[in-house]
């Protein structure tokens, strides 16, 4: 695919009914900064939690209406899902006016190459997490929770988050990092020289041999966090808005 004119990347709005500010600066952002652009990516984990396309809830569905106004606007939308938002279906997607990214794919930029994730594949030292991801994605585990009532579903995410924000806590800083043996075998499989993602909350710009880069996305919970992508490369953009 190829992205024309400007284009905006973010990743971990981790939008919640818990924390109204989140919303307001995400709503604030797209008011504000998105009008000059054409394309406007989401790398995963918009949602603290998504149980499903069936119960979006008051907030999925106010979120829904913003970002279809965006679409409205001519605004091209792309949705790729995060760990907490990876059970987004293609009835959300329509609702909200964006189009589904897998994980990961490369969009040409400006005829440049640029690999997306959200990234959380790339956290191998954490085992543990890898080992619950590779259970999470299979369409029967899948199935089953869906099956659920809404209320069994909110009770299961809710503590699947608890037991993650636990094991984070307990864990070194180093295993909630990308490897970076993983990084290299990615640069070199894609033949791309920029890697954008989100998911490790540790936004920065890490260049590799002069020539590559890796560009990692920040999270919104105390200030606004994006790439901008336009003819004259690639700009980091955010804090209070
Ligand atoms: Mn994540």
């Amino acid at each position: 695919m190829h992205a024309k004119g400007c284009s905006l990347l973010l990743s971990d709005v981790h939008l919640s009914t818990e924390a109204p500010e989140i919303t307001r600066r995400f709503f604030k952002f797209l008011h504000s900064q998105t009008s000059h652009c054409q394309a406007l990516f989401i790398l995963g984990d918009l949602f603290e939690l998504w149980i499903g396309d069936d119960a979006p809830g008051t907030l999925g569905l106010e979120v829904a209406v913003e970002l279809r106004q965006l679409a409205g606007n001519g605004i091209s939308l792309f949705f790729m899902h995060g760990n907490r938002d990876f059970l987004i279906g293609p009835d959300y997607a329509a609702q909200a006016g964006m189009q589904l990214l897998e994980d990961p794919c490369i969009v040409y930029f400006n005829q440049q190459p640029v690999l997306l994730s959200h990234g959380d594949a790339w956290c191998t030292d954490d085992v543990e997490y890898q080992a619950f991801r590779s259970h999470r994605l299979k369409p029967e585990v899948r199935q089953a929770f869906l099956a659920q009532s809404e209320a069994e579903r909110v009770a299961f995410a809710k503590n699947a988050r608890d037991a993650s924000r636990q094991h984070t806590q307990n864990s070194a800083a180093g295993i909630m990092d990308v490897n970076q043996a993983v990084i290299q075998e990615v640069f070199a499989g894609s033949g791309v020289d920029t890697i954008i993602h989100g998911h490790t909350h540790r936004p920065a710009d890490h260049t590799y041999h002069d020539v590559r880069q890796r560009l990692v996305l920040g999270d919104w919970y105390s200030q606004a966090s994006w790439l901008e992508i336009d003819t004259d490369g690639i700009h980091r953009h955010g804090g209070v808005i």
